[in-house]
């Protein structure tokens, strides 16, 4: 039986004050995912959750193994993933507080591993295939459903869809690159949901992000820009409620044998030449 078959990527936030916590080390062909997965019931469902920057917050945006994470929840059994994370507001609208579930997603990373198809050979000496995932919608229609019925659920009103913009980080936009992103009809800025939503996808697994604006993007506000105190004060406040939210959602994810959403079926009538998982 698998260990988990639902995914949450977030903070130690999520989990810490969970009753019964399994805590399990987990290696990959890429490497070490950011911290142990902690194992956890919620809702009548089995739960993995993984610190992505490492439960002492020391990993930047840039230094995540991305690949390794997603690798290690789908090899204990997880199928469908939910990603919360702090984001900019790139709209007066869109202020600190707001939860917004992303249906679109740009990459302005520049450093990240974003596909496990990219012909290096493995430790195994199998070399993986050209792979070209489509990724039109980069996200699942379904666990994006649930997660706004969940919010709505909790009284918080979600804005359902726009466009996550993910830069390298560490450090926060410019002005100007603030301003282009607005320009260009984005939603939200953030520094992790790249390649995270990709790799979710080459692997099969239904994915989501639940976007917390922390705070308005430099060039959607007039005053000194963001600060790191402020992202880690906004966060702090709404953490309990976003909690809530993503254990409904994960209580009104389907099952997995009962997905219908075509996730899962990416990769049929392709040889991938890896095993996943
Ligand atoms: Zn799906």
């Amino acid at each position: 039986m698998a260990d988990a078959e639902i995914g949450v990527i977030g903070g130690s936030g999520f989990y810490s004050f969970l009753d019964d916590v399994t805590e399990i080390t987990v290696d990959t062909p890429y490497g070490s995912p950011s911290d142990s997965l902690f194992l956890g019931e919620v809702a009548g469902r089995q739960v993995a959750f993984l610190p992505r920057h490492g439960r002492g917050h020391h990993l930047p945006p840039h230094r995540i193994n991305y690949r390794a994470n997603l690798w290690a929840l789908r090899s204990v059994g997880v199928r469908q993933v939910l990603g919360p994370c702090a984001v900019g507001g790139l709209r007066p609208e869109y202020g600190p507080g707001t939860l917004l579930v992303p249906d679109q997603v740009v990459d302005r990373t520049k450093t990240r591993a974003q596909t496990y198809f990219d012909g290096v050979p493995l430790a195994d000496g199998s070399i993986p295939r050209v792979f070209h995932l489509p990724f039109a919608d980069p996200y699942c229609p379904a666990a994006r459903t649930a997660a706004l019925a969940a919010a709505r659920g909790r009284e918080w009103d979600a804005v359902d869809g726009g466009t996550l913009v993910v830069i390298e980080g560490p450090r926060f936009s410019s002005r100007a690159e603030s301003r282009w992103h607005a320009a260009q009809g984005w939603s939200v800025v953030g520094m992790t949901g790249h390649p995270e939503a990709a790799l979710a996808r080459e692997l099969g697994l239904c994915y989501a992000s639940l976007t917390l604006v922390t705070d308005l993007d430099a060039g959607a506000e007039t005053g000194e820009g963001v600060s790191h105190h402020d992202v880690l004060e906004v966060f702090g406040k709404n953490v309990g409620r976003l909690r809530e939210v993503l254990f409904d959602a994960v209580g009104a994810l389907p099952a997995t044998d009962a997905r219908t959403c075509g996730c899962a079926e990416v990769h049929d009538g392709w040889k991938l030449g890896i095993e996943l998982p």
